[in-house]
């Protein structure tokens, strides 16, 4: 799984995540880190409309207007439906690119909206999930999902023989089933996100503002313990990340980065992103 990501709570939170061209939030910074790769970009999800997480918007449109490149690939933008400061976002940038080479457009979400993807050889979508963030703030999670074929559980270590009498008597489809597997799974700021939004998923990215429960004073954010203890319960198969560090434990940067890596009782690595580095993941 191919990640760029740059988060630091409070200044600029993206995440892009090459496999479907997708770019998690898009904080400041995004299209000049991003350079060339801004031009691949095909969707952008917000997960809400603080400043950290939409002010890149304004470059990221302007480049793909101006730069060298594929001027002509559309974009579009998903966004929590009603959120009032996305909304201004976009009336702005309406405004002030009335000539775009590009088609532009933008679409708002409600939680369980699929949309879905052309890249990858089976079928996939990403889905919205509601978050808790801020009262007057709407925000969303998403979730990237492949649909999968596999034998039906009942005839998992039945003999060969049953399996091909059952296909000759019943057909093909009657030995196996469809599902539905969470690959990448954003929540963007928020509380701790309720296990059964992310059920399963590979990779969880979570709300880590604060490494300690005594530094949070308002009930916004998350803190680690909360990000595992989601996790855990929600059964991230692989990784977890925990972003959008605050800038407070700069002093703490190389802890941080000793701080990854895996725990025992826990079956997926704990990686936690420093606040204010690039950081790419292959
Ligand atoms: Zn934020
Ligand atoms: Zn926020």
């Amino acid at each position: 799984m191919r990640l760029l990501m740059y988060s630091k709570a409070l200044y600029s939170t993206w995440i892009y995540y090459s496999a479907d061209r997708i770019l998690f939030d898009a904080g400041e910074g995004a299209s000049s880190i991003l350079g060339n790769k801004a031009f691949a970009v095909r969707h952008v999800f917000l997960s809400h409309g603080h400043a950290d997480h939409i002010g890149g918007l304004i470059g990221l449109v302007n480049i793909r207007n101006n730069a060298m490149g594929d001027r002509e690939k559309e974009l579009t933008v998903h966004y929590p439906k009603g959120n009032y400061l996305v909304t201004e976002m976009m009336n702005f940038i309406a405004r002030t690119n009335r000539r775009l080479s590009y088609s532009l457009e933008w679409v708002p979400l409600q939680p369980g909206d699929r949309i879905g993807l052309l890249a990858g050889q089976l079928p996939r979508y990403v889905e919205a999930f509601p978050t808790v963030h801020v009262h007057n703030e709407v925000s969303l999670g998403y979730n990237v999902v492949e649909v999968r074929h596999r034998l039906k559980p009942e005839l998992a270590g039945a003999p060969q023989e049953e399996i091909v009498a059952r296909v000759k008597a019943e057909g093909k489809e009657s030995i196996s089933e469809y599902y539905d597997q969470k690959l990448f799974s954003y929540g963007g700021d928020s509380v701790a996100i309720k296990p059964a939004y992310v059920a399963d998923t590979e990779v969880l990215c979570h709300d880590t503002t604060f490494l300690d429960e005594e530094d949070r004073k308002e009930y916004k954010h998350a803190t680690l313990s909360e990000a595992i203890a989601c996790a855990r319960e929600a059964r991230v198969k692989k990784e977890l990340f925990c972003f959008h560090i605050s800038s407070r434990y700069n002093a703490r940067l190389r802890e941080i980065e000793a701080a990854s890596g895996r725990y025992d009782g826990l079956d997926f690595k704990v990686t936690l992103v420093p606040p204010g580095r690039i950081y790419s993941v292959d």
